[in-house]
């Protein structure tokens, strides 16, 4: 956000801050890449700290209502493997996923998968910290030594020998002086005000779908959603609505130039939930300006009814459906990015980047920028540690999930969830061997790393 220059600067005066507690690894931020990470670090054995700003892990998971955890997956995807493939099997086991319409995976469900995201914390033994604001890290000699934390009890001081930042946001590499990039506001990917309906007839909608069934070249119409494809995901089934926002249009129930509304349903349930309504698509939403945010917030809600009204009335089986409730804020698929010791290329993606300090693999999935590639063919890419480590700043911090170091195209691939848990567990294990070796993350044996996340059952080639 842009401060207002009229209205003055006031001095923060210095204070000494208590310490609130202290591990070997503090991880912020618990969305899939945090919590893998976190996960990874307690199994190599080191004490985790997770601080999550929000009252439930899971990041967009959970806070957003992000559920189609690996709509990717089809027959020939030969997928990651590790954390996030237990996300999905924890899950479904917990009675917490759904079959996903378009693919051979599950969706989450963004309320069930609180409770599993709660047992496997605790069953780990990492110390969770939830309603916790990180604000600032705190830097000594070139190396970060832990965070400021804003919570109900005040402002205080949490320590840890390393600090992984799994904001989405980079906020801590930022904020402690490592380079990062943002996209410029008119090319980031659109926000989202999610939202889930209830009261769907579900053999009605199932039907609907049916008798129009809708494919990824349906998305070329959609002024958000217009997509380049390597031509084989034309044909493919997508669970696409924006017939009914146009019939709405001609109706004139929603304006003719609103050009946000289309996207696609996530799952339903057999008691008539049609969850994870990704429909309004804003774009030049800025995550990391207050007043963007609160705008976006207000104005996707409102959009969010137009889209409801004009479901109720068009969609066969929503006749009686109404909103049940809205993600907890509004999803954010795109700011900072770190400047990493490497940086993924448009090349590594698309042509199965290859890596000596691999840390995972992740499919030839590429979702955002106006390209969507499926992984229907085998090929698949590594994601190397590097990519985590910042080029320059300070030392002893990592950055994974959605922000590690990359172009745009790359960002289309690595923030999807599933490789946000590989890059997480990447880090959580770098960070967990760093300790136990007295190393700094700068030179972390990574034969080491490579042989933990073996043992975490990681695929790396
Ligand atoms: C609307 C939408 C739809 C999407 N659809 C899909 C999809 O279908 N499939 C898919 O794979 N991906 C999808 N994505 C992308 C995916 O959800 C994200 O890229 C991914 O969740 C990023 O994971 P992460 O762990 O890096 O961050 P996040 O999931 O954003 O988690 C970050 C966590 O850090 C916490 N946090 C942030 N700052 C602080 C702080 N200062 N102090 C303490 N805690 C903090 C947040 O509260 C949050 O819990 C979608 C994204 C959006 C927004």
């Amino acid at each position: 956000m842009t401060p207002s220059p009229d209205l003055g600067v006031v001095t923060e005066p210095a204070r000494t801050l208590e310490v609130l507690a202290r591990a070997d690894v503090l991880v912020v931020g618990s969305g899939p890449g945090g919590l893998a990470a976190a996960l990874a670090a307690a199994r190599a054995g080191v004490s985790v700290l997770l601080l999550e700003r929000n009252g439930c892990f899971g990041g967009n998971i959970t806070q957003v209502g992000v559920e189609g955890f690996a709509w990717y997956r089809h027959e020939d995807t030969v997928d990651s493997e590790g954390i996030g493939i237990e996300f999905e099997e924890r899950a479904k086991a917990a009675g917490a996923a759904k079959p996903e319409p378009q693919s051979d995976s599950h969706a989450l469900d963004a309320e069930g998968f609180k409770n599993v995201a709660d047992d496997m914390v605790a069953e780990a033994g990492i110390e969770p910290l939830l309603h916790a604001l990180v604000v600032a890290p705190i830097v000594e000699d070139d190396a970060i030594i832990g965070v400021i934390v804003e919570s109900k009890s005040g402002r205080h001081a949490v320590l840890g020998t390393i600090v992984i930042d799994a904001t989405g946001d980079a906020d801590i590499a930022h904020r402690a002086g490592t380079s990062t990039h943002k996209t410029p506001l008119e090319q980031m990917q659109a926000a989202s005000v999610m939202f889930h309906m209830t009261g769907v007839d579900k053999t009605a909608f199932i039907q609907g779908v049916k008798d129009d069934p809708q494919t990824y070249l349906s998305w070329a119409g959609a002024d958000e959603w217009a997509v380049e494809t390597t031509g084989k995901e034309d044909d493919m089934f997508s669970p696409w609505l924006s017939k009914p926002f146009d019939r709405a249009k001609k109706a004139g129930r929603i304006p003719a130039d609103l050009k946000t509304l289309g996207g696609t349903w996530g799952a339903i349930s057999d008691q008539g939930d049609l969850t994870y309504l990704n429909l309004v698509h804003m774009p030049e939403i800025d995550g990391t300006d207050v007043r963007s945010l609160t705008a976006g917030e207000i104005e996707g809600r409102r959009q969010a009814l137009l889209a409801i009204d004009a479901l109720r009335r068009y969609t066969p089986g929503c006749e009686n459906a109404k909103l049940r409730n809205y993600g907890m804020t509004i999803g954010i698929r795109d700011t900072r990015k770190l400047v990493g010791r490497y940086n993924l290329t448009a090349h590594d993606v698309r042509e199965q980047g290859r890596f000596d300090d691999s840390i995972g693999i992740f499919p030839e999935f590429i979702d955002g920028y106006g390209i969507l590639i499926l992984p229907t063919t085998g090929r698949y890419f590594q994601v190397p540690y590097r990519s985590m480590v910042p080029n320059d700043g300070v030392d002893n911090l990592l950055v994974t999930g959605r922000s590690i170091g990359g172009d745009q195209t790359s960002h289309a691939a690595v923030r999807n969830m599933m490789c946000c848990t590989v890059a997480g567990q990447g880090a959580g294990v770098a960070a967990a061997l760093a300790v136990k070796t007295g190393r700094t993350i700068a030179d972390v044996d990574i034969v080491a790393v490579q042989a933990e996340l073996k043992r975490q059952e990681v695929r790396l080639t």
